[in-house]
């Protein structure tokens, strides 16, 4: 054992300098749970990473705390999602950390969209002022593997460029992330695989690139814009698709009120599902992957409930 007076030697040092890997470690900060996840997954104990908005949260509706203002100064690398998902909370912070490393193009800034694969891209003219908070495509493009795989390549790639001496650190890292996703991905695939085809409703429009991916049919949302709540006229109009195309299932973010899926499945029988899209959402989801373990298990379960069905 030792001694009481080593003991507070080491703990006085440890307050100074962090834990022995924190001290060198790069210092990173995510806009989600979700990117925090798959930065741990390459960064590993060479880096110290934090998110700024909780899983359970609406990522487009952050409250800022001042906190956040503290965690971004003190950033060596800040990962956001990108496409205007954060665009409502996370500006303004950048500005107030006076970090310049993390700001928009300097050497700290990440932005994971830029190597993803964006679905929804508007074709027409579509601004914020419309009220529509997807401009740039889905922003949710976290919710497909393969995009997370992407993110993880960016992530390496980057933390290598901060890093240079753990460069091949990163690289093992990846590559066992890889592998790890690519069993997740034939997982999945065969769990999903009998649902093919099947037709469902979700509240906002986070689900584009996992529908894409395992072949569901949206046919509608809940809101009539993503982030426009719903209204009467909508929610008739959605009630009557649904029973004509004898939908069953209403997907809804743990974040949005169930009050009108509740009302519409009331009329049109079926379920309501409640889903989280990020990493933390709900208990059970710790990691990316255990996300996606957990999000297959609810919609099998409940395309098993809901019956045959369309
Ligand atoms: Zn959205």
């Amino acid at each position: 054992m030792m001694k009481p007076a080593i003991v507070v030697a080491v703990a006085v040092l440890a307050a100074f300098t962090g834990t022995a890997d924190a001290g060198a470690a790069v210092k990173v900060i995510t806009s989600t749970e979700d990117l925090a996840s798959i930065a741990k997954e390459v960064g590993g104990d060479k880096i110290a990473v934090e998110s700024l908005a909780k899983g359970y949260q609406d990522p487009h509706f952050v409250e800022a705390k001042p906190s956040f203002v503290l965690k971004l100064h003190g950033a060596d690398l800040l990962i956001v999602v990108g496409r205007e998902l954060e665009s409502s909370w996370l500006p303004a912070l950048i500005t107030q950390s006076r970090n310049a490393k993390i700001r928009p193009g300097g050497e700290g800034y990440l932005d994971a969209s830029l190597t993803a694969r964006i679905l929804d891209i508007p074709t027409g003219q579509i601004t914020r002022a419309m009220g529509d908070v997807h401009p740039e495509g889905n922003p949710h493009y976290w919710l497909e593997p393969g995009n997370g795989r992407r993110a993880a390549k960016a992530i390496q790639e980057k933390l290598s460029q901060l890093s240079p001496g753990d460069a091949p650190y990163f690289a093992q890292r990846f590559a066992d992330f890889d592998r790890r996703l690519a069993e997740g991905e034939t997982r999945w695939k065969a769990a999903m695989a009998p649902y093919k085809g099947r037709k469902i409703v979700t509240y906002h429009r986070s689900w584009s690139n996992l529908t894409n991916e395992f072949g569901l049919d949206v046919i509608g949302y809940v809101e009539p814009r993503p982030g426009i709540p719903p209204s009467p006229a909508h929610t008739l109009t959605l009630q009557h698709e649904m029973t004509r195309q004898g939908v069953k299932i209403i997907l809804v973010e743990p974040y949005f009120d169930v009050k009108t899926p509740n009302a519409i499945v009331a009329r049109t029988g079926g379920k309501v599902v409640v889903l989280p899209p990020s990493v933390g959402g709900v208990k059970g989801t710790d990691s990316y992957i255990a996300l996606f373990d957990h999000n297959v298990r609810l919609l099998v379960q409940a395309f098993q409930e809901v019956g045959a069905g369309k």
